[in-house]
């Protein structure tokens, strides 16, 4: 990471995160997998506050940890992104740490319910839309690789939610994404 972060192409630091989806069944090995990475996430925490940059966050089944991390280690310096397709109401409050919310394709699957109700609490100028590029691919081309152009879908599907202009919806992810990223804007 010491050696790629002055790419100019570098604008945060990520994905990094903690992700206890499939842990070992084993108790003892499953404590030592969640101690693993959350040393390793804290390690990262500190390296985007020491460079300057913003993180992309991960979040699985990890939300308490994740948030315990996220505040105590003063994240809130750089701010950065999460992930939020297994939206947690419990980590909204991160909003006022500089955190921004990524939706993504689970947005327009059926069995979305979770987000669809989460997403309206979620500040508007904390509102971003990202891809998870290959995977979870929106409606109606689920299944298919994932590919930026395929936001598009989000967008509509999140201005339909919020009852607000789709025109609305890409400029206002766009801004705060330029936000977000700041003096590393020019790339994108
Ligand atoms: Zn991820």
């Amino acid at each position: 990471m010491k050696e790629y972060v002055n790419h100019p192409k570098c604008i945060a630091i990520g994905e990094c995160g903690l992700d206890y989806f499939r842990l070992p069944e084993n108790e003892d090995e499953k404590l030592q997998e969640k101690q693993l990475q959350k040393e390793v996430f804290i390690s990262q925490v500190e390296f985007a506050k020491k460079v300057k940059k913003p993180l992309i966050v991960h979040v699985r089944e990890a939300s308490n940890d994740s948030k315990e991390i996220l505040e105590k280690y003063g994240a809130k310096d750089v701010g950065g992104v999460l992930h939020c397709y297994n939206a947690s109401e419990h980590l909204l409050s991160l909003s006022e740490h500089n955190f921004y919310f990524g939706i993504g394709g689970v947005l327009t699957f059926k069995n979305a319910k979770k987000l669809v109700e989460v997403l309206p609490k979620i500040p508007l100028e904390k509102l971003l839309i990202e891809t998870d590029a290959p995977y979870l691919t929106p409606h109606p081309n689920r299944g298919k690789r994932n590919e930026p152009l395929y936001t598009k879908f989000v967008s509509q599907k999140i201005s339909e939610l919020l009852n607000i202009s789709d025109e609305e919806v890409q400029n206002l992810t766009t801004n705060n994404a330029k936000k977000l990223f700041k003096e590393f804007s020019s790339i994108i």
